[in-house]
């Protein structure tokens, strides 16, 4: 399946793919998926693919719309997740099968003339083109357009044309809208989906008219309905049948077709939940819904994707110039980033968006600490829902700190979709405190660009202080009077259940003090807000006092004789792994071993201490930083996606200049040249922002230190220059990089003041712009 040369045309603005490849065919589906943060369609053709099974999925997701299952553990320990969350194909609404005469249409037959796929990020259309010659040989033109409407949450629509090249006579349109899907399953690899099988969405009622298909089903656990809704219609003379066979339902449009003259079936596809409205409500909502996109026609649908994007870009976009492969990569993780987030307060992006079932659409800590730097500074509001998310599933955490002993505060769950903790194996789930953490180093970086104090007040403050508690629920003060944090798992999840962690220390150690400084300011400025808020969370007067104790006293492992911050406490005294005698193949590593052997020794699958370095920047040295780096860079496998944009930020900033660019080359292109062979199962939102990252934090140095920002920006020598823009105190500011030459422009806001290498800079309307 992996095809490490898979390359489309270099464009900037597209992924095109110009012949069908059933050797790709699964890697495609998930590259050229649509999505609008809640429906997300896999680049499946209309017509489905019988091709050997293993290599399609042909799936339809809802952001956030689950099935839920009991965890089963064959030992059972107090306090486990209970409950497992899981994402669900749902119906497949967009399918269409062309008969010509008796025959029907499949890639899979006859001869294939010409056939084009292009995924446009400026459009988001996916648009097909195919000729094809069917085995008694008659010759059809198509073209399908498809877009998953980013101004409507719930609404999907495609246009599919075909022309007789070499015939007349009858032509069959089926629109159909199949129920009965069933989710992947997993099999040993813990990435790949959930360990359900089977049909998960059971029938309830449905109707159909002429052009109109409902489909009511519901889940069995999770207790949710689901109505999937399909409007079709063909533009020329023709009959129609409408055909049901179970849960799955179809219109089949037939025409008599004449030589040349190109037939076309518009079809809208409609999704709503009880997630969101009441049951009694879908159907009548799927009907409005529909009637309204088929009243304005597949255009201006398009029309305003169009007109949605060219907003998006205008501010979040990234040019490179002299690197096609890099400008290329980038968009594509843009414009996916854009299809795979939640923005309606009640989801979040999970990690493999709504382009395949791998994680199970479950949300990691990837959305804070990887992908909400990218909303905040490229597109606010949806960086402002990503935190109502969190703050809606803040009584559940509190719920979960009493589960894990806690008798104050809120704990996050490592993995979830509605807010259970859905980790089945604690060493590398539960036991990674950090989230909590991160979710405050979010609300932190929000305040610091937004200075919005009504959000703190609203939501912020209660959600860094509940978190804040739960250190003080596991921390404790050691003989030597140091406030140690035992037996937690950090980001690199080859090494568990350890001892101070550097990296989980330094952000609890931000975190108090964080909690300490907001509960401080609501205390002196806005002091019935802060009654409030310690009412609903009775919090004792003395505890601020007691984070800012806990955090000065933070102990913080550096070993002496190597001069480097150690990742936990018993680390640097394990055995380093034996990298020269592994074999290629045995990587990841956590495919190929027990668990217990990788944590004995000194191995890394992603970055821990370099995190730190840079969530924490201001905390180090460049030496510092140059030491760690180096170190840790020579026992860390990368086998996580979230690894090589980090290394590659740290080595920009120490002047590693040849490995900033190789460890940015592997994350920008990760998904486009499948490079961890795993992109069929969707793709990898955090490595995708994290290449935002390593244009911002890496090459321009951008970093916010107190609410202060600055840059340092470099331009790696395989580029000419590199523009980017951002959200920042109510500004926008476009920086532009090229060699020996930067510029800083306002292009929205009053003023706006930063740091160019140390170098204070005003931005205002009578100065916009700035050059050093
Ligand atoms: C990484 C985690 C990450 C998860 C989901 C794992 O492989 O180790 O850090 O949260 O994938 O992306």
């Amino acid at each position: 399946m992996q095809r490490p040369d898979h390359t489309y045309p270099l464009e900037a603005w597209c992924i095109r793919e110009t012949a069908f490849d059933t050797e790709s065919h699964f890697l495609d589906e998930t590259l050229f998926a649509l999505g609008n943060g809640y429906i997300g369609l896999r680049g499946t053709h209309e017509e489905g693919y019988a091709g050997p099974a293993g290599t399609s999925l042909d799936g339809t997701y809802l952001n956030g719309f689950y099935e839920s299952e009991p965890i089963t553990y064959p030992e059972n320990a107090y306090g486990l997740a209970r409950t497992n969350q899981f994402m669900l194909n749902v119906p497949n609404a967009k399918g269409v099968l062309l008969l010509l005469d008796d025959e029907r249409f499949d890639l899979l037959e006859g001869t294939v003339h010409k056939y084009e796929r292009v995924l446009d990020f400026r459009t988001g259309l996916l648009t097909r083109t195919v000729e094809w010659e069917s085995p008694q040989g008659r010759r059809v033109a198509l073209r399908s357009r498809r877009m998953v409407s980013f101004q409507n949450k719930h609404l999907f629509a495609l246009e599919y044309q075909v022309t007789p090249l070499n015939f007349s006579g009858t032509v069959t349109l089926v629109a159909t809208l199949n129920g009965v899907v069933k989710n992947q399953e997993a099999g040993d690899d813990p990435r790949v989906g959930s360990a359900i099988s089977g049909p998960t969405l059971h029938f309830v009622e449905s109707a159909q008219t002429d052009q109109l298909s409902l489909l009511l089903q519901r889940t069995h656990n999770s207790g949710f309905q689901l109505a999937t809704a399909t409007h079709a219609s063909v533009d020329v003379p023709h009959t129609v049948h409408q055909a049901r066979d179970g849960q799955r339902l179809e219109q089949r449009f037939g025409i008599v077709a004449e030589q040349g003259k190109a037939i076309t079936l518009t079809k809208f596809g409609a999704y709503h939940s009880s997630r969101d409205y009441a049951e009694a409500e879908l159907l009548q909502r799927s009907r409005d819904v529909l009637a309204a996109a088929a009243a304005a026609g597949f255009d201006a649908l398009r029309a305003g994707q169009e007109q949605y994007l060219a907003d998006f870009w205008q501010q979040a976009d990234v040019q490179i110039a002299g690197d096609d492969a890099l400008q290329q990569g980038m968009h594509f993780n843009q414009f996916h980033l854009l299809q795979s987030v939640g923005r309606d307060g009640k989801t979040n992006i999970s990690a493999k968006g709504v382009t395949g079932e791998g994680y199970e659409g479950h949300y990691f800590w990837d959305t804070e600490i990887y992908i909400f730097p990218f909303f905040l500074y490229s597109k606010p509001e949806i960086a402002r829902k990503l935190l109502e998310y969190r703050y809606a599933g803040l009584p559940l955490a509190r719920e979960r700190a009493r589960q894990m002993s806690h008798e104050k505060g809120a704990l996050y769950p490592w993995r979830t979709i509605a807010g259970v903790e859905c980790s089945a194996y604690f060493p590398a789930g539960t036991a990674q405190y950090h989230i909590n953490a991160d979710i405050a180093y979010s609300i932190k970086m929000y305040l610091e660009a937004t200075n919005d104090m009504a959000y703190m007040i609203q939501a912020g403050a209660e959600i860094v202080m509940e978190t804040a508690r739960i250190w003080m629920g596991i921390g404790s003060y050691d003989r030597e009077g140091r406030f140690v944090i035992n037996q937690v798992t950090g980001p690199d999840e080859y090494t568990a259940l350890v001892n101070n962690n550097y990296y989980t220390n330094a952000m609890a150690q931000m975190h108090l003090n964080f909690a300490a400084a907001i509960a401080e300011q609501l205390q002196a400025e806005y002091p019935q807000e802060y009654a409030r808020i310690a009412g609903l969370t009775v919090l004792d007067a003395s505890e601020p006092a007691e984070w800012r104790r806990a955090a000065s006293l933070m102990l913080l492992p550096y070993d002496e004789p190597l001069q480097i911050h150690a990742q936990d406490d018993s680390f640097l005294s394990k055995k380093v792994w034996d990298f020269a005698n592994t074999p290629k193949e045995n990587y990841p590593l956590l495919l190929n071993y027990h668990p217990m052997v990788i944590y004995r020794h000194q191995v890394c699958k992603q970055a821990d201490v370099v995190l730190a370095l840079l969530l924490l920047s201001d905390q180090f040295t460049l030496e510092d930083k140059r030491r760690d780096f180096d170190y840790y860079e020579a026992v860390t496998t990368h086998d996580s996606s979230l690894s090589s944009c980090i290394f590659s930020i740290i080595a920009a900033e120490v002047g590693y200049q040849d490995k900033a660019y190789d460890y940015f080359m592997e994350t920008a292109r990760l998904d486009l040249d499948d490079t961890h062979g795993n992109t069929h199962y969707g793709v990898h939102t955090a490595a995708m922002a994290g290449t935002w990252l390593g244009v911002a934090y890496g090459f321009a140095g951008m970093r916010v230190v107190r609410g202060d920002l600055r840059f340092a920006p470099t331009v790696p020598k395989q580029w000419q220059h590199y523009t980017f823009k951002i959200h920042f105190h109510g500004a926008l500011l476009e920086v532009h990089v090229e060699p020996g030459r930067t510029t800083y422009r306002l292009l929205q806001g009053e003023s706006l003041a930063f740091r160019h290498f140390g170098e204070s800079v005003e931005l205002n309307a009578a100065a916009p712009l700035k050059e050093f």
